[in-house]
Order: structure tokens, then C-alpha cells, then sequence
């Protein structure tokens, strides 16, 4: 008696089983995809993919996403004037800025990562980046002096945060935050969470490379994305292929910006300590839970390079680095954990 009721309720549960996965496909089935036209963001070109109920959630998550890209741009362009960034560099050498809550999570988080590379990401780069861009319009190498100068006005450690009022100060004044190596991701992570409340059940971001994605693509179980190659001037070159879910990657390098001086090739990645810029190195590609993890490390392993950037993922277990090497550039060195995101 006791073992037909046990078998009715074993059947009971496999009908019931069976027939919740039958309804999670069906509804998988009728959601749609609503992928976005490119739009020029931030600088460089960008995509986002919705998933969704119906067609209108996806288009409305798309817009707010798209709402905040454009907020933050124009919270934390340095070459936007009116930007309070802008305003930061402008004015917190002489005193106290209130900033906006995400331009102070922004540079808490730079900081952290400053930390984290011992200095190897730093956003007070600003005065060293303009100083080799300035040099390589005039197609001559800094001189030992001017980068003596920038070298005072340099260092995540002259930036004083007061998370009581989000004020920023500067310890000395000239200094200029750049937040290039990292803004990417961290737009792409808000602009995730927009997405998510304005109701997506999944989504990809796609910041000129700086990917965040979250829920499945509609026909799929991962979000397939291609890595260029470095080695490949034609854009549609692919390194690799990751597939991801619920992740950020970033991909930093010296191949599509840098400075080219008497010939020779400058990455737009510069080592602070060095003040040269990073050179052993063609491209790290990060992937993470968050986006702006992925771009700072992507963007502080260049400068690291490949033996203390893979120590220091390995040590940190959050995030996968894969390397092109500058030389031996047709092996790729990956992190322990990478291979599994490779397609
Ligand atoms: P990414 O493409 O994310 O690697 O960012 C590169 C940009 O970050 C550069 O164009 C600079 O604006 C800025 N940058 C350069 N060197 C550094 C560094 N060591 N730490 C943080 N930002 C940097
Ligand atoms: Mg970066």
C-alpha cells in the first residue's frame, strides 16, 4: 500500500516536472529580441540587444539604457567642458567638489583598482595622456623634464574622497582624471541595470567591445561575442569567440588607439609609474561578473603585463584574462579558469 502511494507520488512529481520545464520553453518561445541600430556612444560604436515579453518592453529597456549611457558621457567626458568632470579637474586643485553620486562611485571604484594594481590603473593619468598626444602631433618623444613635471601631478593617492558630502579634492593641483581605462564598463553595468528594471529578461550591451550581457538570447543558452584580432587591421577580424551569461569582458590593447612617433607605435595605455606606455602586451581580454572590473583590469594588465596579471587574476578569482602577447603573438595565454568562456 505504502509503495503505490510512493510510486503515485513519484509519477505526481515527474508530470509536474515535466510540465514547468514545458511552460519556462513555452514562454523562452514567445519572448522576442529587439536588437538596436548602431549609435555612436561614448566615443566609439555601440549596440544593445533586449530580450523580452513583448516588443515594447524590449524597445523601452533599450531607450533607458541608452538614457543612462548618455547621462553618464556627459557626467564624465573630460573633453566635454561642460561636463562635471570637467569641472573636477578644473577645480578640486584649489577646493572641495560635490559631484554626483555615481561620478563619486566611479572614482571609489578607480581607486580600488589603483589599490588592487598596485598603481598599474590609475585615473590621474590625464596630464601623462595629453603630454604624449601633445608630442606625438609634434612627432617628438617627451623630454626627461616634462615628464618630471607630470610625474608631481600624477598619483591615485593625491585624490581625496569624502564619501559625507561626495566631495573630491585634489593634494596638488594640476592634476587631471582621465576616466577612459574604466567608464566603458561602468556604463555598461548601469545601463544593464536599467534594463533589468525596466523589465528585460535578458540583455547585451555592447560598448565598442565593453560588453555586459545578463538572462539568455532567445534562441540561445550563452551570448556568443567575437574578440578581434589584434594582428588584423580589417575590423571584422575574430580572434576568438567567447559565449557568456551574466558576465562583462573587455578587451584593451594597443591596436586600434595609439600614438605613432618617429615612426614608431605608442599604445594609449601608459604606465604611470614608467610614464612610457605599455608595451609587453598587444591585447588583454577580461571577463568578469561586472563591467567595471573587466575594463579596469583589462586596462592595468597591459601595463602589468602577462606573468604579474595572471598572478593577480589567479589571486583575485572574480575574473579571466586571455593575453596576446607582443611577441610570440599566435599563442594565446590564458588564466586558469578561461577556457571554458572560448566558443
Ligand atoms: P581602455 O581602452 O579601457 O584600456 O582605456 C584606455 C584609456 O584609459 C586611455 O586612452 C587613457 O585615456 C586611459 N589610461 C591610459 N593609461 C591608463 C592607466 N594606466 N590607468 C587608467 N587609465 C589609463
Ligand atoms: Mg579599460
Amino acid at each position: 500500500m505504502k509503495s503505490q502511494k510512493f510510486n503515485f507520488l513519484l509519477a505526481a512529481s515527474a508530470v509536474i516536472l515535466v510540465l514547468s520545464l514545458l511552460l519556462i520553453e513555452l514562454r523562452r518561445n514567445r519572448l522576442v529580441s529587439v536588437e538596436s541600430p548602431n549609435r555612436l556612444v561614448m566615443n566609439t560604436i555601440s549596440k544593445i540587444i533586449a530580450v523580452a515579453e513583448n516588443k515594447k518592453i524590449a524597445q523601452a529597456s533599450i531607450e533607458t539604457a541608452y538614457n543612462e549611457v548618455y547621462r553618464l558621457e556627459k557626467l564624465m567626458n573630460r573633453f566635454d567642458p561642460n561636463s562635471q568632470l570637467s569641472e573636477v579637474n578644473r577645480t578640486a586643485g584649489k577646493e572641495r567638489v560635490q559631484v554626483d553620486k555615481d561620478l563619486f562611485e566611479i572614482l571609489s571604484l578607480s581607486i580600488y583598482y589603483s589599490k588592487l594594481t598596485d598603481g598599474a590603473f590609475d585615473v590621474t593619468v590625464g596630464p601623462l595622456v595629453d603630454l604624449w598626444r601633445k608630442c606625438a602631433e609634434a612627432n617628438s618623444l617627451p623630454s626627461e623634464e616634462q615628464l618630471a613635471d607630470v610625474k608631481k601631478i600624477i598619483g591615485y593617492d593625491k585624490i581625496i574622497l569624502d564619501g559625507n558630502d561626495y566631495s573630491v579634492k585634489f593634494a596638488v593641483e594640476g592634476m587631471r582624471l582621465d576616466l577612459g581605462g574604466i567608464a566603458k564598463g561602468f556604463a555598461a553595468d548601469k545601463a544593464q541595470n536599467m534594463m533589468i528594471k525596466s523589465g528585460a529578461a535578458g540583455g547585451l550591451i555592447d560598448l565598442g567591445g565593453q560588453i555586459a550581457c545578463f538572462g539568455k538570447p532567445k534562441n540561445d543558452d550563452k551570448w556568443i561575442i567575437g574578440i578581434r584580432n589584434p594582428f588584423k587591421e580589417e575590423s571584422n577580424k575574430v580572434l576568438m569567440k567567447l559565449a557568456l551569461s551574466n558576465a562583462a569582458a573587455a578587451t584593451s590593447g594597443n591596436y586600434e588607439r595609439f600614438y605613432t612617433i618617429k615612426g614608431r607605435r605608442f599604445s594609449h595605455i601608459f604606465n604611470p609609474r614608467t610614464e612610457t606606455s605599455a608595451q609587453e602586451v598587444s591585447s588583454v581580454t577580461i571577463i568578469s561578473t561586472n563591467g567595471s572590473e573587466s575594463d579596469a583590469l583589462a586596462t592595468a594588465l597591459n601595463v602589468m603585463g602577462v606573468k604579474k596579471g595572471l598572478e593577480l587574476v589567479e589571486k583575485m578569482g572574480t575574473s579571466q584574462a586571455i593575453f596576446v602577447p607582443a611577441e610570440n603573438n599566435d599563442t594565446l595565454i590564458k588564466s586558469s579558469g578561461a577556457e571554458k568562456y572560448i566558443f
